[in-house]
C-alpha cells in the first residue's frame, strides 16, 4: 500500500514527527510513505495551519533522517500546497527545483473568487463552487502537482448536489481527464464528523455524487489517508477503494509522482 498524503506536528494541527509516521508506516506494511505537510508560504499567508519558512530545513532533515533509519520504506518528501499563481515560481524553482522535493499536492483550502479570497473553513462567508473549481483547474494546468487532494472538498461548504455543484464537478473532472492529473479519494473525510444536510447524512468527503459522475470521464483516481496522527497512516484507503470500486471508473491506479521524481526514482 502507498500513502502519499500525511501531516506532521509542524502544521500546528497534527501530531507526530516524521520518525513517528515512518515507524507507523513500517508497522502497517506501507511500501511508500509520502510526507506532505501543509506548505510554508514565503509571504506568510494563512499562517495558522502550516509551518513557518524557517522550519523548512528541519522538516527536510527529519525526512532525511527517517530515510536513513527505515531503509526498507520508501519515504517521499512533499508538501500539500495552496495553489495560487503568485506561488508558482516558489513551488517550481525553490521547492521542486533547488530543494529537490519529490512531489507537491494541490489542496485548495483558500481560493480566489469574485469579491476576494474565500476559505472553505469559513462557514459564514460567501462561497462560490465555480471559483473553487476554477482554482483547482488552474492548479492542474500549472503542471506542478502530482495529484489533487480531495477535489470534492467543496461539498463541505456547498452541501447540496445542485446545478452549481454539477457544473463545478464537470469542470474539475474534464480538466483532470484532459490533463491526466489524478484525483484523490481522501480518507480523512471519512474520519470527520458527518454532515447533516437536506439531502441526508453523509461524510463531508468523499462525496458520492462527485465520484459517480467521475465514471463519465477517463480520470485516474488515487487513495490516501491525509493522516494527521501517526496511527492514521493508511486510514480510510481501504474504505475509499470500496467506495469507488463499486463504480465503473475506467481507470483506477496508484498516483504517479511528479515528472521530476519519476525521472530520478526507478
Ligand atoms: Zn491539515
Ligand atoms: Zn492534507
Amino acid at each position: 500500500m502507498i500513502d502519499l498524503h500525511t501531516h506532521t506536528w509542524r502544521c500546528k494541527h497534527a501530531s507526530g514527527t516524521v520518525a513517528d509516521y515512518a515507524a507507523s508506516a513500517a508497522n502497517r506494511g506501507i511500501s511508500v510513505l509520502g510526507v506532505s505537510d501543509h506548505v510554508p508560504l514565503p509571504d506568510g499567508a494563512w499562517p495558522e495551519p502550516r509551518m513557518g519558512m524557517d522550519e523548512l530545513p528541519a522538516y527536510l532533515e527529519e525526512i532525511a533522517e527517517a530515510r536513513r533509519r527505515h531503509v526498507g520504506l520508501r519515504i517521499l518528501a512533499g508538501f500539500e500546497c495552496e495553489y495560487h499563481p503568485r506561488y508558482e515560481a516558489y513551488y517550481r524553482e525553490e521547492l521542486l527545483g533547488r530543494l529537490g522535493l519529490d512531489y507537491l499536492i494541490a489542496g485548495q483550502h483558500w481560493f480566489d473568487a469574485p469579491g476576494g479570497i474565500q476559505s472553505v473553513y469559513d462557514p459564514a462567508g460567501p462561497k462560490s463552487v465555480r471559483a473553487y473549481a476554477a482554482s483547482v483547474v488552474a492548479a492542474m494546468k500549472s503542471g506542478l502537482f502530482a495529484f489533487i487532494a480531495h477535489p470534492d472538498l467543496f461539498g463541505y461548504f456547498h452541501p447540496r448536489w445542485d446545478g452549481e455543484a454539477l457544473a463545478a464537478s464537470r469542470e474539475i473532472l474534464s480538466a483532470a481527464a484532459e490533463l491526466g492529473v489524478p484525483l484523490e479519494v481522501n480518507g480523512l473525510g471519512l474520519r470527520k464528523p458527518v454532515l447533516r444536510t437536506v439531502e441526508g447524512v453523509r461524510p463531508p468527503y468523499p462525496w458520492s455524487p462527485f465520484w459517480e459522475l467521475a465514471v463519465e470521464y477517463p480520470v485516474v483516481v488515487c487513495f490516501n489517508s491525509d493522516a494527521h496522527r501517526p496511527e492514521d497512516v493508511g486510514a480510510g484507503i481501504a474504505e475509499g477503494h470500496r467506495l469507488v470500486s463499486a463504480l465503473p471508473l475506467a481507470e483506477i491506479r496508484e498516483a504517479p509522482l511528479s515528472r521530476r521524481s519519476s525521472e530520478t526514482v526507478p
